[in-house]
């Protein structure tokens, strides 16, 4: 194997840059096979990135560790690496995860400054990260895509009853007769114009439950591009990463 990034103490830590128009903040992202890549925003000042990789030197460490573990033991099951960087295009936000050992028997994440999240606890167990990770994807989607929903509701004068969160495998929402609305968390994954047409497809179920001319009349009347981002739709869930697949149905 190559040599990936050298992290002993004292010495510089090497990394490959890449610049990103999309990128709001600096990503740090490290791979067992490419070593420690640093993504940047356009127009980033260069010379402010060795403080900021040099702070994350604990970081980089640990993985390295988890990785040169990994390869001591061939026998294992080949493990999902946990995520290091969390996109989620629907908020326009982009997250670069640290995970922190401490010595809370649970495990929980927290806001740690802009773009920034931790996973604190019991970090050792990566399912336990990916489950925490989840949760929390859950409680964005409530702070957020239930306001948006709200908000849409108002603006055209749509009435729903209830809304619920939820990690379903094969839909990204639905609405019952009773005007119950359920939305995956996992269309934070998705891009803004999407998601709005997906609400907005909801909304319009609240009228008619059905698929039929009507129904997609008024939804057309209130995003004319509705079908080509449905057919655009259909790609989509390749969006969401692998370790955001809820493990039990729900
Ligand atoms: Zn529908």
């Amino acid at each position: 194997m190559e040599e990936g990034p050298n992290v002993r103490p004292g010495e510089p830590i090497g990394y490959r840059i890449r610049r990103s128009p999309r990128a709001l903040n600096v990503r740090l992202r490290l791979s067992a096979r490419d070593g420690l890549t640093v993504v940047v925003p356009k127009g980033f000042d260069l010379r402010r990135l060795p403080a900021i990789v040099e702070g994350k030197r604990d970081w980089i460490h640990s993985h390295l560790r988890r990785w040169s573990a990994a390869e001591a033991a061939p026998d294992r099951e080949p493990v999902e690496p946990l995520p290091e960087i969390l996109d989620l295009p629907a908020l326009g936000e982009s997250w670069c995860i640290e995970y922190r050992p401490t010595r809370t028997r649970r495990i929980g994440v927290l806001i740690d400054g802009p773009g920034r999240l931790a996973v604190y606890g019991t970090v050792q167990d990566p399912e336990a990260c990916r489950e925490a990770l989840k949760r929390w994807l859950h409680l964005r989607a409530r702070e957020e895509l239930a306001p948006w929903l709200a908000q849409l509701a108002r603006q055209h004068g749509f009435a729903f009853k209830e809304i619920h969160i939820r990690g379903q495998r094969t839909r990204w929402a639905s609405c019952s007769s009773n005007g119950l609305i359920s939305l995956s968390y996992k269309l934070l994954f998705l891009d803004r114009d999407t998601v709005r047409c997906i609400l907005l497809h909801e909304l319009c179920h609240t009228v008619f439950l059905d698929h039929s001319p009507r129904f997609w009349e008024l939804l057309q009347r209130l995003e004319p591009r509705c079908r080509v981002i449905h057919k655009k739709m259909r790609d989509s869930w390749k969006q969401v990463p692998a370790w955001a697949e809820a493990r039990d149905p729900d």
